[in-house]
């Protein structure tokens, strides 16, 4: 089935800027903003938070079906922004941009968040062992992922600017 629109996942570990950029863009698109995040907790797509890292333990079927019968549609335009994106099918999928982060910067948005503990080390982890990014890698054609760095305001303009 041919798409008049792309279909987009932006990922990247927590505060790289997922949602910053995935709002520009579909502003400047005209595409749909999916908050994956948000369906899931509005949706109760979930069996709580994990204990220790406070991510939400999610049930993948319930949200791949919500997320099918929802948000996509036979024309793509769908922005799909989420810290994970093995679970999408690949059919689904026509872009993948994964966000980058510096570790100081990181850190700085993610304690203004109030993250601390082992939440904290486990994200600075993540994307310091660039995770998202060989997630990505392994779930999705090499062409159509696309590294992206998001240290500042000027990388959100020219980021945005590019895939426009
Ligand atoms: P995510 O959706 O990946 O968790 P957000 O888009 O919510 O990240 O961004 C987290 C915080 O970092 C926000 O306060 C946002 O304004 C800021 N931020 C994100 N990306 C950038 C950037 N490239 N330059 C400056 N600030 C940014």
């Amino acid at each position: 089935m041919a798409r008049k629109n792309p279909n987009i996942v932006i990922t990247g570990t927590p505060g790289v800027g997922k949602t910053t950029h995935a709002e520009e863009l579909a502003r400047n698109l005209g595409f749909r903003h999916v908050s994956v995040n948000q369906i899931v907790k509005d949706e109760g797509f979930h069996e709580g938070k994990d204990a220790e890292t406070g991510a939400w333990v999610v049930d993948e079927d319930k949200l791949l079906d919500h997320l099918e019968s929802t948000s996509l549609s036979a024309t793509g335009g769908v922005i799909l922004d989420w810290h994970a994106c093995d679970l999408f099918p690949e059919r689904w999928i026509d872009l993948v941009l994964v966000l980058r982060c510096d570790s100081t910067t990181l850190y700085d948005r993610l304690t203004a968040r109030g993250y601390k503990g082992k939440k904290l080390d486990e994200n600075m982890d993540s994307e310091i062992m660039q995770v998202l990014l060989d997630e990505a890698r392994e779930s999705y054609r090499e062409e159509i992922v696309v590294e992206l760095r998001s240290d500042s305001v000027e990388d959100v303009e020219g980021n945005v600017e590019r895939e426009d």
